[in-house]
């Protein structure tokens, strides 16, 4: 990538150095979630395959080595669907429920939302994606929580010129694949967003590298991994500046659905390695997590995060549980008053 978001907002650093919202109470929660599609557990937990293509080389250091503060890494997850495609996961996500959606041209979200919930409930919240898909995952009723995805650009009603010059950016700039912009713009809207709204709950999903995947493309896959890697850093640093003057952040970085081993590294949907994903939780500062977690889907994301905000958990056969272990270990209020408290079935 030759330009980062962080050529393209300078402007905005030099405008808004310091947290541009309200003053907030040292320990009201915020929650980031980052989703980088079709990045495998390989490459995050072993970096680059020699098998295919040099030698092997670390990925992700910055986000394993902490991103600057403290993380807890869950590297063997599983999706909460039966495919191990992108819509499918995106909707297990954001609904907090096992997804029967077996394709990426399924219909929007049947039920409300986590992040349409936290917007009803009076904590702003925001979903910022490259590709368009991602918009009926978001949200069940269209309006309901500002999403923005796709190549649409980003109107968030203010006149922003920073948005502006992004939008114009990224139109001129179109990716070699349909229904999705490239992601150095995904990230500039999404910083530049994060500064002026900070929302409690922003979900920011990343694309490019699927798409070099996909393509059969290991040297311009790679070069994803490396760019999001370098974003993560830029994101924490943005996100503690920002608690700086009140809040702390839970960021949370994972992804739709691995992919095949080997040759078949390209696709995922049918392998059952794609199945398998990782997250990583990350807090800045504090006590080291103490804390392991077991067998964990994305199913678990949604509750998890309501569980943060001290409400109660989304519950259904199918639905995720509050993850104790995180809510102990964020040592949040709100999260303190729920841990332990007993969650939903797992998802199957
Ligand atoms: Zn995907």
């Amino acid at each position: 990538m030759r330009n980062g978001p962080a050529t393209l907002i300078f402007s905005v650093l030099c405008l808004c150095a310091a947290p541009c919202g309200a003053r907030r109470q040292h320990d009201e929660p915020n929650v980031v979630v980052v989703a980088l599609d079709g990045v495998r557990w390989q490459e995050v937990l072993e970096g680059t395959d020699p098998a295919l293509g040099g030698d092997r080389r670390a990925l992700f250091a910055a986000l394993r080595g902490g991103l600057g503060g403290r993380v807890l890494a869950v590297p063997d997850a599983r999706v909460a669907n039966g495919t191990f495609k992108s819509l499918p996961a995106y909707l297990s996500l954001l609904s907090g429920r096992w997804s029967d959606c077996a394709s990426n041209a399924c219909g929007r979200a049947a039920v409300e939302t986590l992040p349409e919930r936290l917007a009803r409930t009076g904590l702003p919240s925001a979903v910022i994606a490259s590709w368009a898909p991602i918009e009926r995952a978001a949200a069940r009723s269209p309006g309901a929580v500002f999403v923005n995805a796709g190549l649409q650009p980003l109107d968030d009603g203010t006149g922003d010129a920073v948005f502006a010059a992004i939008n114009a950016a990224q139109a001129a700039d179109p990716p070699p694949w349909g229904a999705a912009r490239r992601d150095r713009y995904t990230m500039a809207h999404a910083l530049r967003y994060l500064r002026t709204h900070r929302p409690r709950f922003l979900f920011v999903a990343l694309n490019d590298a699927d798409e070099w995947a996909h393509q059969g493309d290991y040297g311009r896959y790679v070069d994803a991994l490396e760019s999001f890697d370098r974003w993560l850093g830029e994101l924490a640093a943005t996100i503690d500046a920002l608690d700086a003057g009140g809040g702390r952040t839970l960021l949370v970085v994972t992804t739709d659905h691995g992919r095949g081993r080997g040759a078949a590294w390209r696709d995922h949907g049918g392998d059952p390695d794609a199945g398998r994903v990782w997250m990583y939780l990350r807090l800045a500062g504090g006590a080291p997590p103490d804390h392991a977690l077991g067998r964990i889907t994305h199913a678990d994301l949604r509750p998890t995060v309501e569980a943060l905000f001290g409400l109660d958990p989304v519950r259904c056969p199918t639905c995720g549980r509050p993850l104790a272990a995180v809510l102990a270990w964020a040592r949040l209020p709100d999260a303190r008053r729920v841990a332990g408290a007993p969650g939903g079935a797992h998802a199957p």
